[in-house]
């Protein structure tokens, strides 16, 4: 892990502002892992906010709901954050936002919930992992072995990023009650939250809600990729996942603090997932941002939210940029797995050049889950597909450490998602 220049001043002391309302929302039926969506509305029907518009009768996925209510008017392939292109409903505003029944419960009714109970209303509100991965959070919930560590995940490594940072400043209380809800279905393991040292805020306002209580706060050294699970687990517990699995075969599950903010909303509250905090930054940008958005708003319309461009970006990224997407048109959507968007001006890009390796083993050194990127990217350019499996190359999480220190410049991040690509769909 290395010390990454963290960029995050821009927006890490403005409070969470609410988006404006868009005229239209492009909610994509691909917002999770797993099987995309079959939509459960037609053009021309009438929708509330939170209401279903998107399921499946059976598979691993996470249903998805409306984020404004007002009338269907396509539904149709759209830009997509990471795909490119997936269908999509399109929903016209009525500018009502009419709700779906979104009920309060109390700390006793929550508390008389059995964990099946739980598990299905996780599932119903459609909440996935909001880190990035959109990993359906009921299926995490549903460990196949007995779990001894809950690590609530506060690290926030990415530069620029700092959605989760100020979610924590301003909800920690609704994040400490999902831990509740968390803890309870995976049978009361001991919690940790994990935050890195360089928010001081966060920390004290965490600590001043759990220091009474079997909480435990681990407090990590600002590195990158410190977030990572599999870089979590043997920070906050010295232990290792193995090669190949995850943190649920050493007994750990590890869920971001925006996840179990939307597990307290789904229980408590009775609300889907269709809204989440998004940092918007970039030196492009004329006011930075931490905005809660709805799902489906796109680029374009988040715009009118920051001031717009101070100058006219060449980049724009919707994640951070070590693990981020780059995107062609303002016309694409959040979805739920959206964390920022960053928009870059062009003496801020690295241009990566097809040059040779000059065997320095800076990318071995620098690799986190201790894989051979120069070897595997070799391979990968020789079609040897087969080569890059042999060295581990689906254990590659896709931080970019490495394209970040190749002196030269190789793209090896994205030699190795292509390698990764071409091995899953043999
Ligand atoms: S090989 Fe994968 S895990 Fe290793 S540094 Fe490169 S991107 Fe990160
Ligand atoms: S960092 Fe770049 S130049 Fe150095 S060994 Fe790795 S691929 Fe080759």
């Amino acid at each position: 892990m290395i010390k990454l220049r963290e960029n995050k001043e821009s927006t890490h002391h403005k409070p969470i502002k609410v988006a404006n309302l868009p005229s239209k929302v492009y909610i994509s039926l691909s917002q999770h892992f797993g099987a995309a969506c079959e939509p459960k509305v037609s053009v021309g029907d009438e929708v509330k906010t939170g209401q279903l518009i998107g399921s499946l009768d059976k598979g691993l996925f996470s249903p998805v709901h409306s984020s404004v209510s007002g009338k269907v008017i396509a539904i149709q392939d759209c830009p997509h954050p990471s795909l490119g292109k997936a269908k999509a409903v399109v929903i016209e505003n009525d500018n009502t936002d009419s709700k779906i029944n979104e009920s309060l419960k109390t700390e006793q009714e929550v508390n008389n919930l059995s964990v099946e109970q739980l598990r299905k209303i996780i599932f119903d509100a459609g909440v996935v992992g909001l880190g990035g991965a959109a990993f359906p959070a009921h299926v995490k919930l549903t460990p196949p072995k007995k779990i001894d560590s809950f690590i609530l995940n506060g690290a926030e490594c990415e530069p620029y990023l700092t959605n989760d940072f100020v979610l924590m400043k301003q909800k920690a209380g609704g994040i400490l009650e999902g831990a509740k809800i968390v803890l309870k279905i995976l049978g009361d393991p001991q919690c940790y939250i994990a935050i890195e040292d360089n928010k001081p805020e966060a920390i004290k306002i965490m600590w001043e809600l759990i220091k009474d209580t079997n909480f435990k706060l681990k407090v990590l050294k600002s590195s990158y990729p410190q977030g990572g699970e599999k870089q979590l687990t043997k920070s906050v517990l010295n232990r290792e996942v193995p090669s190949g699995g995850l943190p649920f075969d050493i007994g750990v599950v590890v869920h971001n603090v925006g996840t179990v903010f939307a597990i307290y909303e789904a229980v408590y509250k009775s609300k889907p997932l269709y809204e989440k905090v998004v940092t918007l930054t970039g030196s492009c940008l004329a006011n930075p941002q931490n905005l809660l958005v709805r799902i489906g708003t796109t680029v374009r319309d988040l715009l009118d939210n920051c001031g717009s461009f101070k100058n006219e970006p060449a980049k724009i990224v919707f994640g951070g940029p070590m693990m981020g997407t780059a995107q062609f048109t303002l016309d694409v959507p959040v979805i739920k797995s959206t964390t920022g968007i960053i928009f870059f001006s062009k003496n801020e890009l690295t241009n990566r050049e097809d040059r040779v390796c000059c065997r320095c083993g800076r990318c071995v050194d620098v690799c986190p889950v201790k894989i051979m990127p120069a070897f595997i990217t070799m391979a990968t350019e020789r079609d040897k597909f087969e080569v890059a499996k042999s060295y581990d190359v689906m254990d590659c999480i896709e931080c970019g450490l490495c394209s970040y220190v190749c002196p030269a410049r190789r793209d090896l991040v994205g030699l190795i998602k292509y390698a990764k690509s071409r091995i899953k769909n043999k």
